[in-house]
């Protein structure tokens, strides 16, 4: 299903312009408007679905052999030293357009980016106290 108040269900489709990287029957891969390094890209799918929990698991795989084929283009064509892939769900982890994406961000030694995190220090019991909970 397409959601015509998406913008990402939009351009996915072709009805607004982008700068596609490559394109199959269900993805678009485009240039990010506001990139962390030089070729940072999108990986949309046509069919719209909010988020991780929503995509289902044939259209995920797919993203994720898309995202690959995007990532082997750019980073060869564009001679980076290495690539994050990032891919956001809920406001709180960063998600800004409600259509499930995947971020390709190709990375230059010295391009001043960090897309990393703040280790914890949790105790043992800790780390053991969040396992039982995901395996309740
Ligand atoms: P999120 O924060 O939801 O994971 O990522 C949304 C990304 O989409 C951001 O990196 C932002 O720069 C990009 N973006 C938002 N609107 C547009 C647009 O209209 N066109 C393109 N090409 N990128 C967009
Ligand atoms: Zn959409």
């Amino acid at each position: 299903m397409k959601d015509n108040n998406c913008i990402f269900c939009l351009i996915a489709n072709g009805n607004i312009p982008s700068r596609t990287v490559m394109e199959n029957e269900k993805f678009r891969v485009i240039l990010d408007l506001g990139p962390a390094t030089a070729g940072h890209a999108l990986v949309l799918p046509k069919e719209h679905f909010g988020d991780l929990f929503e995509i289902p698991a044939d259209w995920a795989a797919d993203a994720m052999k898309t995202a690959q084929e995007a990532a082997a283009l750019i980073k060869e064509k564009l001679q980076a030293d290495g690539l994050n892939i990032v891919q956001n769900n809920g406001e709180t982890a960063g998600q800004t357009v409600h259509h499930f994406h995947m971020h390709i961000i190709p990375r230059y030694k010295g391009d001043g980016q960090n897309i990393l995190w703040k280790p914890g220090k949790p105790s043992d019991a800790e780390l053991d106290g969040v396992l039982e909970k995901i395996k309740a």
